[in-house]
């Protein structure tokens, strides 16, 4: 066993930073935190090279004296704690001392700032964290830091740096979010000597939000409310406006921009029911609560929060979000495309008794919407292309029946073997049990009946997988369609970014896109099949989809756009399909096993035996 040493300050502040530090945006996040620690009203931000070269953050406020300056790139120097007991009630954003030490070991530092009492102020240089000049400076009241050449000594890190214009977009990102935590600070931020955002620093959070979203935050939604102890207010976005990722969610815990599992959990259900399958509300949420009630030292870039009383937090987020929604009077009604079948007129997607509307998730309804939150893939294309299918099965199926027995009522004419289709011919496979196309329930599900066993078969989702399997297969190329009329698609600064340098691979998809400048691009040419706005929904989810990290390969993207190609091209729930149709889906599904027995995603078939049934029946 080799001996233990304690590591040396410079090899402990690269570990810390390696988790404080992960790219120029972090260093923005951090330096924009200790500004608004430090009481300022003006912050400005000014990055080249995507910042990986340069980047300044000047603010205002109480700057430093010469000492404090030298001290506070020390690791764990901090102004903000004195004892354990103030860590329970942190008021601050910053607390752990980290950040200047973890930032000065892997880039190069000025700095400059001085006391608003002080004649002069402090000039100094660090370089790898440690302090190469010092010497007085006159300067403006409050703090300058200079951050070049971001992990110039550790080449490592810097081998997981995106393109300038991406990890610009990210810092752009950054900085608007801080405006939006504090709309009583005024921010400006310039990216290569061009101003790209300038915030009021009014303290109205609407104006900050109408600076970073344009237009389009016209139509948001206000939220106001208060429960118990804690405190809501921001803005969501309407039902009809719901987004096919999560890109554009945001919550504020105490000022601090957090990412929990619990508050977006708690925002959806209050959206449930008025958004389709596949769709994301937007927000810009702040809670507020006793800082004794949280604790957000659980995460060294403070990105996580732990709540002592979920509940109540699930509960505030949930009927404030539903109150806000309740007030606005334009509820979506859902348009089908064709209903011959259609259920008696009971509308299953608006709801009209507020007393079904206005309730909580049971804690056993929360464990299960978190866990599927947390399994779930981000959406994909394919999701949110699938939607209307999902809405129309929804429809079909009344959602308060949620019985584990439905109600089989068979049809006359399917209910009898086809005359024209001959029973035989489903022995393709000699090896196979026979079976026999019962009929349709609800316009959705085949059933099936097989020896000892029935089979429901989800015709949509059988369709969409034998297609896919068949475009697959034939690695076709996806065709696509100019537009008319290019269309402008608003993302995120970085989703924007991250397509632009994603081109030769969105023109293998059949997409075609422009810079449109302000995080917009324009869409020229677009998948066949899809139309402007689908086209523009599958753009962001693909977007959110690089950024994660999870599409870089080819293959995996292709198999997404393929999947929503099929399920556009597939036959949907809720639309007639006549018997041959049924008759030719059952027996693709019955003869491949991998079909009836799909063990990924939404299932494509389910069985009720013989059993089951006898035991329902008490037989
Ligand atoms: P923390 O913010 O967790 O205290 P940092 O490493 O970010 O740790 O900063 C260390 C200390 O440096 C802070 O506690 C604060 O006293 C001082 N400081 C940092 N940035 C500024 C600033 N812009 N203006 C005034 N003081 C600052
Ligand atoms: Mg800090």
């Amino acid at each position: 066993m080799p001996k233990i040493i304690q590591l040396s300050q410079h090899v402990a502040n690269l570990i810390a930073a390696g988790e404080v530090v992960e790219r120029p945006a972090s260093v923005v996040k951090e330096l924009l935190e200790n500004a608004v620690d430090a009481g300022a009203s003006q912050v400005t931000v000014e990055i080249r090279d995507g910042g990986m070269t340069f980047l300044r953050v000047t603010d205002n406020g109480c700057g430093m004296s010469s000492e404090d300056a030298r001290t506070a790139f020390l690791r764990h120097a901090t102004s903000k704690l004195r004892t354990a007991e103030d860590l329970a009630a942190i008021a601050t954003m910053g607390f752990r001392g980290e950040a200047l030490a973890a930032i000065a070991s892997v880039s190069r530092i000025d700095l400059l700032t001085k006391t608003p009492g002080a004649v002069s102020g402090t000039s100094l240089a660090l370089e790898g964290g440690t302090v190469t000049e010092e010497s007085e400076a006159g300067c403006p009241d409050g703090t300058t830091i200079i951050v070049r050449d971001l992990f110039y000594n550790t080449p490592a890190r810097m081998k997981f740096m995106k393109s300038d214009s991406v990890e610009g977009s990210r810092v752009a990102a950054a900085v608007q979010l801080q405006a939006l935590a504090h709309p009583e600070v005024a921010y400006r931020f310039l990216r290569d000597g061009k101003e790209v955002l300038s915030t009021p620093g009014t303290g109205k959070l609407e104006e900050t939000v109408y600076c970073i979203y344009g237009r389009d935050s016209a139509r948001w939604i206000r939220v106001e409310s208060r429960w118990e102890q804690y405190s809501l207010h921001g803005y969501i976005c309407k039902p009809t406006d719901a987004r096919p990722s999560r890109a554009m969610q945001t919550f504020f815990v105490g000022g601090r921009p957090v990412k929990s599992r619990l508050l977006m959990a708690a925002l959806e259900e209050a959206y449930r029911n008025q958004i389709m399958v596949g769709k994301f509300p937007s927000c810009v949420l702040h809670l507020d609560l006793p800082a004794e009630l949280v604790d957000v030292n659980v995460h060294p870039a403070k990105t996580e929060v732990k709540f002592l009383n979920e509940k109540a937090v699930f509960d505030c987020v949930h009927y404030g979000v539903l109150g806000a929604l309740n007030k606005v009077a334009d509820r979506p009604q859902v348009q089908f495309k064709s209903a011959p079948y259609a259920p008696p007129a009971a509308p299953a997607v608006a709801p009209k008794k507020q007393e079904n509307f206005f309730r909580t998730m049971t804690a056993q309804e929360f464990k299960h919407f978190s866990a599927a939150i947390a399994d779930a893939p981000q959406p994909s294309p394919l999701a949110a292309a699938a939607t209307v299918a999902a809405v129309e099965r929804e429809r079909v199926l009344p959602l308060k029946e949620t019985v584990s027995f439905p109600t089989v009522t068979v049809r006359e004419p399917v209910a009898q073997p086809l005359p024209e289709e001959p029973e035989q011919q489903t022995f393709a496979m000699p090896e196979q049990t026979p079976w026999r196309l019962v009929g349709e329930l609800y316009n959705c599900y085949i059933l099936v009946e097989q020896g000892e066993d029935a089979y429901l078969i989800d015709k949509h989702a059988a369709h969409e997988r034998i297609l896919f399997d068949k475009l697959k297969a034939n690695q076709e190329q996806i065709s696509a369609q100019a537009l008319l009329k290019p269309a402008v698609c608003r993302l995120s600064p970085e989703g924007a970014a991250i397509l632009l340098s994603n081109l030769p691979l969105l023109e293998e998809l059949g997409f075609e896109i422009e810079e449109f400048g302000d995080s917009r691009v324009l869409i020229r040419q677009v998948p066949m099949e899809f139309n402007e706005e689908e086209a523009a929904d599958a753009l962001e989810a693909l977007a959110a989809d690089l950024l994660n990290g999870r599409r870089e390969s080819r293959e995996t993207v292709r198999d997404e756009l393929l999947h929503t190609v099929a399920c556009k091209a597939a036959i949907k729930a809720g639309w007639h399909s006549d018997e041959k149709e049924l008759y030719v889906l059952a027996s693709q599904v019955m003869s491949r096993e991998e079909l009836k027995h799909c063990p990924h995603g939404r299932p494509i078939c389910i069985t009720l035996s013989k059993k089951q049934l006898e035991k329902q029946f008490k037989r």
